[in-house]
C-alpha cells in the first residue's frame, strides 16, 4: 500500500492541475510563431518570480498559448523582468538585453519591476524599470498571478 502512495500523490497532482487549468482557458489571440521569452529576477522578494515559474510549469501549459520559456538569453525575444532593480543587479540586466536578438522587448511584471514597489528607491536598489528605461510593457499586480501574467502576455501580442 504504502509502496503505492507516491504514483497516487502524483496522479492526485496531476488531475488537479487538469481541473484547475480547465476553468482558467479563454479564448484570445495564440501568437503565429512562438515567442520565446527569458525571465530575469532583479530583486524583490521573488513572489512574481515564483508566479512566473508556476506559469511555466505543466499546469498552465503555456507552449499551447504560443509561449516558450528559455534558458538562454541568445533565444529570448522577449525579456520579463521581475523584482524592483537593484543596484547590484543593472550590470546582468545590461549584459542579458545586449545579448538578445534585434526585435527584442521588455516587459516589467508586478509592481516592482514596474516601479520599485515596496522596495522604492533606496542605498540598494534603484526603483523599477519605469525610471531606467523607455519600457512600455508592464503587467502590475504583487504579485500578479499565473493567470493574470498570461493574460497580460496575450494582450501584448495583441495591441
Ligand atoms: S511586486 Fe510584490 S510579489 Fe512582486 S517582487 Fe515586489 S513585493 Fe514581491
Amino acid at each position: 500500500m504504502l509502496k503505492h502512495s507516491g504514483a497516487v500523490s502524483i496522479l492526485h497532482a496531476f488531475l488537479d492541475a487538469s481541473r484547475w487549468r480547465s476553468v482558467r482557458e479563454e479564448k484570445g489571440k495564440i501568437p503565429q510563431k512562438t515567442v520565446h521569452v527569458y525571465v530575469l529576477e532583479t530583486g524583490g522578494c521573488e513572489g512574481c518570480h515564483m508566479e512566473v515559474e508556476t506559469l511555466a510549469g505543466s499546469a498552465f501549459a503555456l507552449e499551447k498559448y504560443g509561449f516558450k520559456k528559455v534558458t538562454d538569453p541568445v533565444e529570448a525575444d522577449w525579456l520579463l523582468v521581475t523584482g524592483a532593480m537593484s543596484r547590484s543587479c543593472v550590470n546582468m540586466l545590461e549584459r542579458v538585453w545586449n545579448t538578445m536578438p534585434q526585435g527584442k522587448s521588455l516587459i516589467a511584471v508586478g509592481q516592482c519591476a514596474i516601479d520599485g514597489g515596496i522596495f522604492g528607491n533606496s542605498y540598494a536598489t534603484l526603483g523599477g524599470l519605469d525610471k531606467l528605461t523607455a519600457v512600455k510593457r508592464m503587467i502590475p499586480g504583487c504579485p500578479p498571478s499565473p493567470h493574470e501574467i498570461l493574460n497580460g502576455l496575450r494582450n501584448i501580442i495583441e495591441n
